[in-house]
């Protein structure tokens, strides 16, 4: 019989309820207890709602982020947290959040204290807290959290299957602060682990999952040797292990895979899906394998029949080996389909959320175990919705496939080489050394997203909420102007966000009411579902754009989210290639910068904030997904006469291994946020001798200090020793819309009275 289980659920709630609490708590209006008893009230019902599984998870809830769970589970938590006072959760979240020092006087504690650092889980959008570690790092089991949730759990009866996070993956996704090797830590680490293996053992336990995503990463041979060492320490601890690795296929981490001493082995069978049948053969013949068949990354119904084509032979083989799952935790998808009551029909029917997943998960264990006739009506529907989305005219568009199919490579270059364009460019546009610039948002201010609610919901009519927008730019602009800023921006007032904007007005996409996924600690996603070929039925932001150009006779920018971002910030469709969906999502971005240009707009930004974010895990995939990123920014932008002149925005990032790319897209400009690297990220540019334009950020815009001209003249003559002064530009970082006016306008009075000072004869 075959087992079926889960890898993890999402924790934030149907309704977001986590996000709620945790805010309320936050803000010091819900007690500790409060808190508390939500988290026990949300376990309670997604254990609930996993009912009929073999094995459930647990301890894969977490009030903030997992790893951040795992470092205080192992005693590693930064120093300069303890000794602040306070209890447990005020501990916990002072590493998540940080603490800055006005608050932590008005509290319990004194002094500031860094929050820990953030960074992207694996492939995903979901962040999680950095483990930091030094060569003198040592650890001590704290098992409470987690006992006390398998306490919980088996006090409700749930199959209990403790989640953790593996040592190796533990290490490799931290940070040695003193430059230290991390590795090197893992003798330390491993007695800590076995101790709490031997707990669970102890408690009763039989599975323990034991994640190793890192496994689907490239690994050096120190690692493979570590992973040797660590499992071979965990052999007699007295609990069956589940080896889990997911995001990908095992590759040449496989032969390591088979040869742990562990009882199982969980692979990821969506993306590495062609090793399976390799797998199973050469699995050792006392080891389970758990396969993941339905994506926890993405948000379709999965073909169950097709499923159980490829499946009931290995079955067949494998017996009571074989167990299945999603492919990874569901915490990257949203929970509740059923909830979604301003989504159609039709496209309902296509789609499948965690609760629905699991559903299809119980099915095919019924259709494994029963045979396919005890499901035959469930799997006759699940065909039928599949047909009806492959038939669907919504989904395929023949003139969009053929305008993809004509593509060419003349498409996505420009007319003439960026030496020359510079020269039009300069004539035309007219602008000084140093030319100063925003990144394109300014404050929304709460007034702002009460009329965009308000035309949202139907509240507003069009007249008004246009009226409203307009004098939001014309405030923008005279801001601007009075501010001496050479090339202006709309400032993005009836925008919420720069990919559901575009996502909105194109066809091919959807929005759920409560498809939230969680990105960090309380903060979620609600990523567009793009279901369908992607056709631009009118312009979408050539309004906006051209009516503030008509109130300045310096340039406007107009402002557009490039199609890797859009695409890597959406739930894509699963029935051909990302980079097939990027090409139409850049042929739509390209008409809207023809009409921009047609309109008269003569400087064109076109954000790709989410480029590097879509790097696949390994190297060997990197150059064919920016091969055609950036073809596809190239044809979005390139179309464009010489005198028209390209931005693009990239957020922070390391940009060292990615530059000859960044180059290759061939902007005019780019402006990068690096205010927080002290120009160090420009190392890459230089090293390069990127041959176009550059606007470093020159201060951070996460700080409501305003940044002093001194400073960022300092500055820019340190970017300025690195890149030929002729081609910086002086603008700050991303995201302004999160400041208030009172912060924004001293700040770029500050940033514009720098640039005067840089243009001056040295
Ligand atoms: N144009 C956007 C802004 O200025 C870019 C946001 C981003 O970089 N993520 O806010
Ligand atoms: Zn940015």
């Amino acid at each position: 019989m075959t087992t079926l289980h889960n890898l993890g659920f999402p924790r934030i709630g149907a309704r977001r309820e986590l996000k709620f609490a945790l805010e309320a708590y936050w803000k010091g209006e819900a007690s500790p207890e409060t808190l508390q008893s939500l988290g026990a009230e949300l376990r309670q019902r997604h254990w609930a709602q996993q009912a009929g599984l073999d094995l459930v998870p647990v301890g894969d809830f977490s009030f903030y982020d997992q790893v951040l769970d795992t470092s205080f589970m192992l005693g590693n938590v930064p120093e300069r947290a303890r000794d602040h006072g306070g209890d447990a959760l005020d501990v916990y979240f002072r590493v998540a959040r940080g603490r800055s020092a006005p608050a932590a006087e008005a509290g319990c504690c004194a002094g500031g204290v860094a929050a820990g650092e953030m960074t992207k889980w694996f492939d995903t959008n979901y962040h999680y807290i950095v483990p930091e570690f030094h060569s003198g790092t040592r650890f001590v089991l704290d098992a409470s959290r987690l006992l006390a949730q398998l306490a919980e759990a088996r006090a409700q009866g749930v199959a209990a299957k403790p989640v953790l996070l593996g040592p190796l993956s533990y290490l490799a996704l931290g940070k040695a602060k003193d430059g230290s090797d991390r590795l090197a830590l893992l003798p330390e680490l491993l007695p800590v682990y076995a101790e709490l293996l031997r707990l669970l053992a102890a408690e009763g336990v039989d599975w323990v999952q034991v994640d190793e995503p890192v496994l689907a990463t490239d690994l050096e041979a120190p690692w493979h040797r570590g992973f040797e060492a660590a499992y071979a320490a965990f052999a007699g601890c007295g609990v069956r292990l589940l080896l889990s690795c997911y995001f990908g296929p095992l590759q040449n981490n496989a032969e390591l895979a088979l040869r742990l001493p562990v009882a199982g082995l969980h692979v990821d069978a969506v993306a590495g899906r062609d090793e399976v049948q390799a797998l199973a053969a050469r699995l050792p013949a006392d080891r389970v394998l758990s396969l993941g068949v339905i994506s926890g990354r993405n948000v379709w119904k999965t073909d169950l029949t097709a499923l159980l084509d490829w499946l009931e032979p290995l079955a067949a083989r494998l017996g009571e080996r074989l167990w299945l799952a999603p492919s990874c935790s569901l915490l990257h998808v949203p929970v509740d389909l059923s909830i979604e009551d301003g989504m159609d029909a039709e496209l309902r029917s296509w789609l499948a959320f965690a609760l629905q997943k699991l559903a299809e998960l119980r099915l095919l264990g019924r259709a494994l175990r029963e045979g396919r006739d005890a499901v035959r009506a469930e799997l006759q529907a699940n065909r039928d919705a599949l047909a009806a989305r492959r038939a669907s005219p919504r989904v395929h568009r023949p003139e969009v496939r053929a305008a993809v199919a004509a593509l060419d490579a003349d498409m996505g270059r420009r007319r003439s080489p960026y030496p020359l364009r510079a020269a039009r460019q300069a004539e035309w546009l007219k602008l000084p050394a140093y030319p100063t610039t925003t990144i394109g948002s300014f404050p929304q201010t709460a007034e702002v997203r009460r009329v965009r609610a308000e035309f949202k919901a139907g509240r507003l009519e069009e007249g008004a909420y246009r009226d409203a927008m307009r004098a939001e730019i014309v405030h923008a602009v005279q801001v601007q102007e009075a501010l001496g800023l050479d090339v202006l921006v709309h400032g993005e007032a009836e925008r919420n966000d720069m990919v559901e904007y575009f996502g909105e007005q194109l066809d091919g996409y959807a929005f759920s009411r409560f498809g939230w996924v969680q990105s960090y600690g309380s903060r979620c996603v609600k990523p567009p579902i793009l279901f369908g070929d992607i056709a631009r039925p009118r312009p979408m932001t050539v309004d906006w754009s051209a009516y503030a150009q008509s109130l300045t006779t310096r340039p406007m920018k107009g402002m557009l989210t490039g199609p890797v971002t859009i695409l890597n910030w959406s739930f894509v469709r699963d029935d051909q290639p990302r980079a097939d969906t990027c090409r139409q999502l850049a042929l739509a971005m390209r008409a809207e910068v023809l009409d921009l240009e047609r309109a008269g707009v003569r400087v064109i930004q076109i954000d790709e904030a989410a480029l590097r974010e879509g790097l696949p895990l390994r190297r060997s995939a990197w150059q064919p997904y920016l091969d055609w990123a950036v073809e596809c920014f190239r044809i979005t932008a390139n179309g464009v006469r010489d005198e028209t002149q390209v931005h693009t925005h990239m957020c922070y990032s390391e940009f060292n291994d990615i530059i000859a790319s960044i180059a290759a897209m061939d902007a005019d400009v780019i402006t990068i946020e690096t205010s927080r690297s002290d120009m160090e990220l420009l190392d890459a540019f230089e090293h390069f001798q990127y041959p176009n334009e550059i606007g470093p950020g020159v201060y951070d815009i996460h700080s409501p200090n305003i940044p002093a001209r001194e400073h960022i003249v300092a500055l820019m003559r340190k970017a300025a020793r690195r890149i030929p002064p002729q081609r910086l530009w002086v603008n700050p970082d991303c995201g302004l819309k999160t400041r208030q006016w009172s912060e924004v306008i001293p700040a770029l009075e500050q940033m514009v009275a720098a640039a005067k000072t840089l243009r001056e004869p040295a």
